[in-house]
């Protein structure tokens, strides 16, 4: 007898917790996260456990990282009550929706009827490794900030591909975008150079965000190298930040 799929009202989800925005332009900013599981990479460098769980980690209360454990799935409707609930508790505070993996774009199906909803509550950011532009390009309308990841072979351990990403960027601007690309002591110039040059050549005004691997609970790279990429990068690109993940340092999740 087949397996009836899981209805698109329902999913499996790793977390949802409420924290600042650690990393890229928006830094700082409180967002509710939803993670959702799997990703199409294998970053070398990945700390991310994305796999399936049989439970969702739901913070409660927001902000404070005690987790209740629900079962998945988890239904659209608890979880519209679940922000609606913390947007109320806590009056403006929020920014907007993360959603974040993993890869979040691998749940096209399911974001394009969940996203609508959650959008009447708060604006939808997503955090994306850019390597899916098909997926990209049937959510569009329903995002409103793109946060889209080059990961350079150096760091990651893996092939990247350009023109891929260069696709997915040629759609991302069409919402607000920035590109974030992870830097290491020993990332070659030449790899900053090339994702400047990539960033420029799709839109020169899209900000390019450096950001130094976190390393033992610090930035990973020395000041000198830092300063290095970012004359490298800004002399292709006119917007270029060097921007550490903070989460880190402010204890946060
Ligand atoms: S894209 Fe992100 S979640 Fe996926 S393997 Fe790389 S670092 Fe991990």
């Amino acid at each position: 007898m087949p397996v009836p799929a899981t209805p698109l009202t329902e999913t499996a989800l790793l977390e949802i917790f409420s924290s600042l925005q650690g990393e890229g332009l928006l830094v700082g900013c409180r967002q509710v996260f939803l993670r959702l599981p799997n990703c199409n990479l294998d970053c070398r460098y990945c700390d991310t456990p994305f796999a399936p769980t049989a439970d969702c980690l739901v913070e409660d209360p927001p902000g404070s990282r005690e987790r209740q454990h629900l079962e998945n799935p988890i239904a659209l409707e608890a979880v519209l009550a679940l922000i609606k609930k913390w947007c109320l508790q806590a009056p403006g505070a929020y920014h907007s929706i993360s959603l974040t993996g993993g890869e979040p774009l691998l749940h096209t199906d399911l974001l394009q009827h969940w996203l609508p909803h959650l959008r009447q509550l708060l604006p939808i950011y997503l955090e994306t490794n850019g390597t899916l532009p098909t997926q990209l390009e049937t959510l569009l309308p329903l995002l409103d900030w793109v946060s889209m990841d080059i990961k350079l072979p150096s760091m990651s351990g893996q092939q990247t591909d350009w023109q891929l990403h260069k696709e997915f960027l040629q759609l991302a601007v069409q919402t607000a975008c920035y590109v974030k690309t992870v830097v290491g002591e020993e990332t070659p110039v030449a790899e900053i150079e090339k994702v400047a040059g990539l960033v420029n050549a799709v839109s020169p005004e899209t900000t390019l965000v450096l950001q130094p691997v976190t390393r033992k609970a610090k930035a990973g790279v020395s000041a000198g190298r830092l300063l290095l990429f970012q004359q490298a990068a800004a002399a292709r690109q006119k917007n270029v930040r060097v921007i550490p993940q903070t989460h880190v340092f402010l204890g946060l999740m």
